[in-house]
This record gives C-alpha cells, sequence and structure tokens, in this order.
C-alpha cells in the first residue's frame, strides 16, 4: 500500500482538479448543516468538520430511484431496463464510519447470489477517500464499539490522516491509485510518519468517550423476541423515521409503478421500518401493528439479523439516530439496558 505526504495547502487544488473531469461529492456548508453534495464550480469542500448530517451512501443508494419504464402497447407492453448510466465519481472526506458503511451494505448488495445493478455500477465507478477524524468526535460517537475506529481506512480507496503539516495519504485499493496522478509526485511517507501515524491513531481511540456492549447482545437478542423488554422502549417513538434516513447503514426500500396513460416507471424509494405501512400487506394485515413492533425490528435487524446473515453489526456507531431524534431516543441506552436482560 503506499503511503505519501502531502502538504496541506495542496489537498484543495487536487480536489479541483479531479472535478474538472469527474463529479465530486463532498461535504459542504448549506446554512447551518453540513451537508454532502455535488461540489460545483467554485466551492470548495469542507475539511474542518466533524461529520456530514447526511449519510454519503446516498451516492450509491439514491432516495429515488428510477429502474425501468415501460410502455403499454397494442401488443403487449414494451419494457427499457435499460444499463444504469453512471459517470465516474469521487466521495471526497467521508469519515470513516461513513466509509465502513460501504463495506457493510456491500454484503447486502453484491451477495454471490443476489446482486444489486443499481448500487454495484455507481460502487464500482466511485472512489472513496476517506479523512480519519483525529480531532474531537462528537459525544454520540461510538464506532469502536460496533468493530470501526476513528482512523480506519475500511471501505474507503484512499485514506487521508492530517499529522501536523501534511496529510498522510494511503492508497488502500487499485482504484484508489489510479487518482495518484493527480497528487503528483509526492514523497513517501518513512518511518518517522508511522509513529506519528501510530500515536494520532491511539489518541484519537481515546477521544471516543461513549462505549456500549453492541458485541455482547447477539446472544441475548437470539432468545428474547418476546421479552416484556420490548414494551417499553418504543413508547416516546413518533414514528417520524429520521433516524432510519440519516442512518449510514439503512438500506430498506419500497418499488412503485408509477403510470400516465400507456407510459409508465418502475420506481424504488427509501423506506423505512419505523412506518406503520412499511409492513402492510395486501389483504390488509399488518405483522408489525405497534412501535413496539417496530423498534424490535431495528434492533433486531442491526444487532442479530445482519450478524446471522453477514458476520457484522449494521451499525457504525455514527450517533445519527442519536443527534437527531426529536424525543431523544438513544440506540445506545438501549443496547445497555440489552445488555442487562
Ligand atoms: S428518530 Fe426517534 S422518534 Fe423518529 S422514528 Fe426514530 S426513534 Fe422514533
Ligand atoms: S444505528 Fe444510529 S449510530 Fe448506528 S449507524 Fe445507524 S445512525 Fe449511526
Amino acid at each position: 500500500m503506499e503511503k505519501r505526504l502531502l502538504k496541506k495547502d495542496k489537498l484543495a487544488g487536487i480536489i479541483k482538479n479531479i472535478s474538472r473531469e469527474m463529479l465530486v461529492y463532498a461535504p459542504v456548508k448549506e446554512e447551518d448543516n453540513v451537508l454532502f453534495m455535488a461540489l460545483k464550480e467554485g466551492r470548495e469542500p469542507l475539511l474542518d468538520f466533524s461529520n456530514s448530517r447526511n449519510a454519503p451512501k446516498t451516492f450509491f443508494f439514491p432516495r429515488t430511484e428510477i429502474m425501468m419504464k415501460y410502455t403499454r402497447t397494442g401488443k403487449g407492453m414494451e419494457l427499457s431496463t435499460g444499463e444504469v448510466e453512471v459517470r465516474e465519481a469521487v466521495l471526497f472526506g467521508v469519515r470513516p464510519c461513513d466509509a465502513r458503511s460501504f463495506a457493510l451494505l456491500d454484503m447486502l448488495f453484491e451477495q454471490d447470489k443476489y446482486k444489486d445493478p443499481y448500487y454495484i455500477a455507481r460502487r464500482e465507478k466511485t472512489t472513496v477517500i476517506s479523512m480519519a477524524c483525529v480531532h474531537p468526535p462528537y459525544s454520540t460517537c461510538f464506532c469502536t464499539s460496533v468493530d470501526g475506529s476513528p482512523t480506519s481506512g475500511e471501505g474507503a480507496d484512499i485514506l487521508l490522516m492530517d499529522i501536523g503539516d501534511n496529510y498522510l495519504v494511503e492508497f488502500i485499493t487499485s482504484r484508489g491509485e489510479k487518482l495518484l496522478k493527480y497528487f503528483g509526485d509526492l514523497p513517501k511517507a518513512g518511518e518517522a510518519e508511522e509513529t506519528l501515524k501510530k500515536e494520532i491513531a491511539e489518541r484519537a481511540e481515546k477521544e471516543i468517550k461513549s462505549h456500549i456492549p453492541a458485541k455482547d447482545i447477539k446472544p441475548i437478542l437470539d432468545n428474547n423476541f418476546e421479552h416484556p423488554f420490548w414494551e417499553t422502549i418504543h413508547r416516546k417513538c413518533l414514528a417520524c423515521g429520521t433516524c432510519t434516513y440519516l442512518c449510514p447503514t439503512c438500506h430498506c426500500f419500497d418499488i412503485s409503478d408509477e403510470a400516465k396513460g400507456s407510459d409508465g416507471i418502475r420506481i424504488r424509494n427509501w423506506d423505512s421500518c419505523m412506518y406503520p405501512l412499511f409492513t402492510l400487506e395486501t389483504s390488509g394485515h399488518n405483522p408489525r401493528t405497534t412501535q413496539k413492533e417496530r423498534w424490535r425490528q431495528r434492533v433486531m435487524h442491526k444487532f442479530k439479523y445482519y450478524v446471522d446473515n453477514f458476520g457484522a453489526i449494521s451499525c457504525v456507531g455514527c450517533g445519527r439516530c442519536v443527534m437527531y431524534c426529536p424525543v431523544n431516543l438513544d440506540i445506545r441506552k438501549i443496547v445497555e439496558d440489552i445488555a442487562k436482560l
């Protein structure tokens, strides 16, 4: 793996050069929020921020997406599924928790048996440049409790770490190495920088103050689907869906057909297990009748079913659901309470 040193004041120019040839998505300030957006001409990405409000998964798995178009004709139906048209892109400034969410989403969307061509096409055309969290994290960050780290490169193609006057630039994958030309002839990192990196990584891990027993609760969940505990956690929940829509690992969607005259589209939109309609069946039966069953599903999906299916917890500890839940429902507290059952 190539490790180079980049003078900090050169980074903005490199991103600008990349954006002349491909799409660049990056964190920018929008009113009071930091949001991942397509970088428009003349705008520079934010380099000094904790994390964005929206999760960058949206560039691989958009909120709404047309899967197919169709036209009814006298002879039947003409379908145009079409290839997924995707441009080369760079996702710049992704925090390690969010980059890790891509590795978790890959497990679902690119299985041996089931492949999602829409997600895969974007993933294959996009280079992820991650920025290690070396500055104080949010009090709600808990990446180290779910197998992550503030300086991890998992899910990224290139990892940048602020080591003082320079960024330590790690070209992790061959896709990342393809961008070497934009970085120019950078000096190689030596032993001194490796030592510095280790020190900074250790310090960053210590800065994460929120620790939860996320890895201990799977056996408890295995045996407590009907536990009275589930009656207690959901009462405040407004079913607004904020937690799932901001979550970098949530991936539920709904597929519907929208027709006008003879033409129609098949479209998929994000959906949320927090919504009453999510499991409403055509017959009128709804197997998840209250918020109790919906909240249990959210916890089970992240901390049991994903572990059963893919061997990983489907939470990267970004803390967005904790920060933005309007009634302060805190998944960390729920995990702690489950560990005590
Ligand atoms: S953000 Fe809070 S109130 Fe809204 S659905 Fe999630 S847990 Fe319920
Ligand atoms: S469950 Fe909450 S903390 Fe975990 S990845 Fe989703 S939004 Fe982040």
